[in-house]
Order: structure tokens, then C-alpha cells, then sequence
């Protein structure tokens, strides 16, 4: 496959239209091409019955409609599924597609996205980090993984009305949390987030997209000014510049005091509550002064704290806290009033956590 073709999901609605123009068609193939891609997730151009064999051939021979190959599938115990896929240059990255359980009878799925081929962020505990960064994706190579599932899904009839056979939107949530640092690529995530926002499109609620971020701070006064209400994660992980700079380094050019005021300006001007996730490392971050030193830092701020005990990755050194160290901070922060939930790690069992599936993958092929 080429990497030089079109890729469809790559273009905007006006990059489309002026494909469309350019290939001497009337403007509504645009409208069209947007509803057999984003609304009824279309594998192949011949699908698209309604539109023009001549045009089909010519986008067939110029475009590419999809730009992932699933590489490797694997599903765990809690129904957590992760994809390894290949990109058209050859690299691969993971997206995980988590289901929730129902509300009202209506199916409810997450996916975790990546943004970036590796990532330049180096957290020493994550196993993304330890390639660094190769590339940005694109929108198109963004959109794709959500695309990619709810295809999936739709295969297996999850998404139909119960009466009438009317497909539903059943990705209910995306969540930029996967390889990369979405805020160093910025422009790429922000295209992909309009198209997935756009009715005509795949129609998501912004309010249902959160993007993960370990503390850009530039950018993280960007989003403040963007009208679509996405929501904002922070990977804190530390309530002091000494262990932060150690943990998320790129603390050394933004510091707390910094990223905190940043969090509280975008809090304010968007007036809605921003996450802060914590991973909880054994001895090294999980102490009940710790937790109190965290408490002071948040204390006042519309905010969550998401607690989560760390993944095992390679090396070892990042080990996660015990259940018990995990209460005790839960119960210092819920005492000092910040609102705070203990997240379940997910997909632990088929290495869903962070990088992993990519790591055996790297592995196995420098073994063969
Ligand atoms: N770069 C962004 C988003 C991708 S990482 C960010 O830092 O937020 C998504 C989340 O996974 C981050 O909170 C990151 O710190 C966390 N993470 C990475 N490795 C982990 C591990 N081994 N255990 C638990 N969480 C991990």
C-alpha cells in the first residue's frame, strides 16, 4: 500500500469538498462520501451503491479509504480488546476498545486512541515512553482506530435499535489516552476531534471525549480558548518539582506551578471540573504526606483525581502500590475533601496497560 495515496479520513470537510470538485463531481458526492465513511463505516468503496462506478473506480485508484491493518487482536477476561495495527509506512501503534456495562439497556464502549507513533514524553515507568517519539499520526490514522471498532462492533450487531434495524452510535466515549502525547500534535488530534464532533460526520459529543495530557502547558492554554468542550486529563503523579521532574520530565520545562495554574485558568474558562490522574508507584509516591502535600496542591480546584495502581512494565523498577497503600491515600485525599475514585485496571491479563502489546510485538520480531 502507498503511503502517497489520499487517505479519506484524512482530509476535512473542505479538503473533501474540493477532492470532489477536483475529480469533476457535484458537490453533495462530499455528503455522501462523509456518510458511508463516518456514519455507516464502510470497508470497501464498493458499498457505497449510490454513488457513481466511475467515481468509485477513480477514488479506488487514488484514495485509500482506511489507513490501519489490524496486526494482531487479542480480548480479555473484563471484555477489554486491544489491537495492534499497522500503519501504511509499516510502524504500529495500539488502540483498546473498553465496554461499560449498560445503562437503560443501551451498550456503552470507550476506545483509547493513540495519537503518536512512540512518544516524546519518556516517562521512565511507561512503555511507550522507552521508544521515544518516531511520528506525529494523522487525523486520519486517529479517527481510523474509533472508526475501526465501531465497524467491529456493528459487525456483530451490537449497535441496532431494538426495534427497526437502524444502527446506533455505540462508541459512547473516546478517551486520548493511548501511545503518545496528544497535546505535542496538537493540530493532527484537533482535526480528528472535529470530525469525530461533526453531526454530518461521526457525530460524538465533545463533552465525550477526554484528551490525556502529562502537562503541556502551552497547549493546554490552547484548548482552553477552543469552544468544543473536551474534556482534560493531567497525569499529575506527583505533588512536588523534585519526584515530577523524575516521573513526567517534561516537568523540567513546565513546572507545577505552572501546569496548576494552567489547569486552573482552563477550569475557569470552561467552567467544568478537569481530571488529574495519579498512578500509585510503590514507596515512591504513595505516602499518606504525599497524599496530604496533594491535597494542599488541589485544594480549591474544580477537579478529580483519578487513583490508579501502576501496570507492570519491563524493567521492574516502578512497582505498583499495595490495595492497602491505595485506601490510605484515597482516604487522605476524601478527608481533605478532594474528590478522588480508585480507577480498576483494565485488560491487565491480556497486557492492555500502556504500551505493552507493542513491546511483545517489538520483541518477538528482534528474537526472530
Ligand atoms: N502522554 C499522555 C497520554 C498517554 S499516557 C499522558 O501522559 O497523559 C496515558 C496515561 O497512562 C498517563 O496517565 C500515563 O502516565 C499512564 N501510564 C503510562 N505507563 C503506565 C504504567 N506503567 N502504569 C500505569 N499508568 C501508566
Amino acid at each position: 500500500m502507498s503511503s502517497r495515496l489520499i487517505s479519506i479520513t484524512d482530509l476535512t470537510i473542505s479538503q473533501l469538498q474540493e477532492m470532489v470538485q477536483s475529480f469533476d463531481e457535484p458537490e453533495f458526492r462530499a455528503k455522501q462520501l462523509l456518510h458511508w465513511v463516518y456514519g455507516r463505516l464502510s470497508s470497501s468503496y464498493d458499498e457505497m451503491t449510490d454513488v457513481p462506478q466511475t467515481f468509485r473506480e477513480r477514488l479506488q485508484r487514488e484514495s485509500r479509504l482506511h489507513t490501519l491493518s489490524a496486526l494482531d487482536k487479542v480480548t480479555g477476561s473484563d471484555g477489554t480488546t486491544k489491537i495492534l495495527f499497522e500503519l501504511a509506512d509499516g510502524k504500529t501503534i495500539e488502540s483498546i476498545l473498553m465496554p461499560y456495562p449498560k445503562i437503560k439497556g443501551k451498550p456503552r464502549f470507550t476506545v483509547c486512541v493513540s495519537t503518536q507513533v512512540g512518544c516524546p514524553i519518556k516517562c521512565p515507568f511507561c512503555a511507550t515512553g522507552q521508544y521515544g517519539l518516531e511520528r506525529n499520526l494523522t487525523p486520519g490514522e486517529i479517527i481510523d482506530q474509533v472508526l475501526y471498532f465501531a465497524g467491529h462492533l456493528r459487525g456483530q450487531g451490537e449497535d441496532r435499535r431494538k426495534s427497526g434495524n437502524e444502527p446506533v452510535n455505540i462508541i459512547t466515549n473516546v478517551v486520548f489516552m493511548g501511545m503518545g502525547e496528544p497535546l505535542a500534535s496538537f493540530d493532527n488530534l484537533w482535526q480528528a476531534i472535529e470530525m469525530l464532533n461533526l453531526p454530518q460526520a461521526f457525530g460524538l459529543g465533545a463533552r465525550n471525549m477526554v484528551i490525556s495530557t502529562a502537562g503541556l502547558v502551552p497547549q493546554i492554554k490552547r484548548l482552553s480558548q477552543e469552544k468544543l468542550q473536551v474534556g482534560l486529563a493531567v497525569s499529575l503523579h506527583a505533588s512536588d518539582d523534585a519526584l515530577r521532574d523524575k516521573l513526567v520530565p517534561i516537568n523540567r520545562e513546565y513546572n507545577l506551578e505552572q501546569l496548576i495554574r494552567a489547569c486552573q485558568e482552563y477550569s475557569e474558562l470552561k467552567g467544568r471540573r478537569l481530571s488529574f490522574e495519579y498512578v500509585l508507584f510503590e514507596g515512591i509516591n504513595d505516602s499518606v504526606i504525599q497524599a496530604q502535600s496533594l491535597s494542599r496542591l488541589l485544594k480549591g480546584m474544580k477537579c478529580h483525581v483519578n487513583l490508579i495502581a501502576a501496570n507492570r512494565n519491563q524493567d521492574g523498577g516502578y512497582r505498583p502500590s499495595s490495595s492497602q497503600a491505595v485506601l490510605a491515600f484515597e482516604s487522605e485525599l476524601k478527608r481533605n475533601h478532594i474528590v478522588c475514585t480508585v480507577r480498576q485496571p483494565r485488560g491487565l491479563d491480556i497486557g492492555a496497560g500502556c504500551g505493552q502489546l507493542r513491546s511483545r510485538h517489538h520483541e518477538a520480531k528482534e528474537q526472530s
